[in-house]
């Protein structure tokens, strides 16, 4: 069976970092479908720039048109901090125990998951393929003890290893690296720079549209 593949983030504002991992690991894994799903009221930081209803619609903006893309705003939506664990559960539920999850995730949210809410249960949940970033090296080193533990036994560099078993399996994908975040997006947009060509233009546009991050 195919992977669902699930990008969650603050997407504030959702960037060409973002869809190129996405569009990158959608074909590394042939990924049935990825599904976007922007956070709530984020627990680890601060409150972002745009409402959870900017956000959401900027990530529409952004994946129309790709057939396999798709918005899930069920954090957006609920008021409350929104889980990564509690949001696979309910997508463990509804897509029933054989179908295998994979959690996509930048290597800077990697080296910190072990900071996240409940995190080992994860891996009983889903797979987790990690994206190489510019600036967080993916390598056991910048790992803690627990992380690095846990992740060297669930290693795997063979895809198919994803499409065996529903969870469990960590993955390890180079992309091209694209040196774009959305807080050097928001800084530029305040310092009245423009930040055409980091993220689509419909983005750009809905951004100076609704004065967001001035
Ligand atoms: P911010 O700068 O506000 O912290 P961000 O650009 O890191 O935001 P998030 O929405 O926090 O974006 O990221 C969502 C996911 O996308 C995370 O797993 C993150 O690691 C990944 N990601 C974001 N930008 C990139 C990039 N340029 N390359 C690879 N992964 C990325």
């Amino acid at each position: 069976m195919r992977p669902v593949g699930i990008l969650g983030g603050t997407f504030d504002p959702i960037h060409f970092g973002h869809l190129r991992l996405a569009e990158e690991l959608a074909q590394q894994l042939d990924l049935a479908e990825v599904r976007f799903i922007p956070s709530g009221r984020p627990w680890h930081r601060d409150a972002p720039g745009a409402t959870p209803e900017q956000r959401l619609e900027m990530v529409r903006l952004a994946i129309a048109g790709n057939p396999r893309f798709h918005l899930d705003g069920r954090e957006a939506s609920s008021g409350a901090p929104g889980y990564t664990v509690e949001t696979l559960a309910k997508l463990r539920q509804e897509l029933g125990a054989a179908q295998p999850l994979c959690l996509l995730l930048g290597a800077d949210a990697f080296l910190g998951l072990a900071t996240w809410h409940h995190w080992r249960e994860l891996f009983k949940l889903a797979h987790i393929a990690v994206a190489q970033r510019p600036g967080f090296p993916l390598q056991a080193a910048q790992m803690g003890d627990e992380l690095r533990a846990e992740a060297e036994s669930r290693m795997s560099s063979d895809p198919r290893d994803l499409q065996a078993t529903p969870c469990g399996k960590v993955l390890a994908c180079p992309i091209p690296p694209l040196d774009i975040s959305a807080t050097s997006i928001r800084s530029a947009v305040k310092a009245g720079k423009s930040p055409r060509y980091l993220l689509p233009d419909a983005v750009v546009d809905y951004i100076q549209t609704h004065h967001l991050y001035r």
